[in-house]
């Protein structure tokens, strides 16, 4: 991940300058763009590995912006995750229908943000030389399908360890019994949504022993999510 660059497209000062901040603390090279022409400037001079991107920026907005680089063969590749204060379904909606690859909602963490962009890079990185994901010493290898727990090996049944490769791949979000349904299960299956609970069950039983079981948090009255984070 270090050294990957960043087109941050934000108009607004103080915002750009705490994420300039938090990314180059990451390790991430940023290119910093106030408008839409600032950013295709940048873009003419370099192409960054990822893009993030303000949904309201003056003249030209975010979504625009999107929809032309989804649309251009140059840009199309690049991945971007939108910034947008606005937190109606209908937009989240009309973020993927432009081609975004995530969106995050103002107020954030910068960390909950470098989660984000590490997760969307990972996905994005050319498929068949896949990263582990690891997290606090938890360690998933999605070549050799195996799981480990500060170097020990653990036993994790199918269901369990498609799952927990979900949450590792979608860190600090909340997902709904179905959306799991959906993403895990492939949606098509009839299965309970109480199933999920079994399954989040025996997940926590597998992670139980150095305490990664925390990781999988209960977001009550809405679902499951997966956070380092208290
Ligand atoms: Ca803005």
């Amino acid at each position: 991940m270090t050294g990957k660059r960043i087109l941050l497209v934000e108009d607004e000062a103080a915002i750009r300058e705490m994420l300039v901040m938090a990314l180059e603390r990451a390790g991430f090279a940023v290119v910093e763009a106030a408008n839409s022409q600032q950013a295709q400037d940048a873009l003419a001079e370099q192409l960054p590995d990822l893009i993030l991107l303000d949904w309201m920026l003056p003249g030209t907005s975010g979504i625009d912006l999107a929809h032309r680089w989804k649309k251009q063969e140059l840009t199309r590749e690049i991945p971007i995750i939108m910034l947008t204060a606005r937190s109606e379904e209908d937009d989240r909606v009309r973020g993927f229908d432009v081609g975004a690859d995530d969106y995050v909602t103002k107020p954030f963490s910068p960390r909950e943000l470098i989660a984000r962009i590490k997760a969307v890079l990972r996905r994005t990185v050319g498929h068949g030389e896949e990263e582990a994901l690891e997290v606090n010493g938890l360690v998933l290898d999605p070549v050799s399908h195996r799981v480990t727990i500060n170097g020990r090996k653990v036993d994790i049944g199918p269901t369990e360890y498609r799952l927990l490769y979900f949450f590792m791949s979608h860190p600090e979000r909340v997902y709904s019994r179905s959306q799991l349904l959906d993403h895990v299960w492939g949606g098509n299956v009839y299965i309970e949504e109480r199933t999920i609970d079994v399954h989040i069950r025996r997940l926590r039983k597998v992670l139980t022993g150095e305490g990664h079981d925390a990781l999988i948090q209960t977001v009550r009255g809405s679902g499951y999510r997966f956070s380092s984070q208290v």
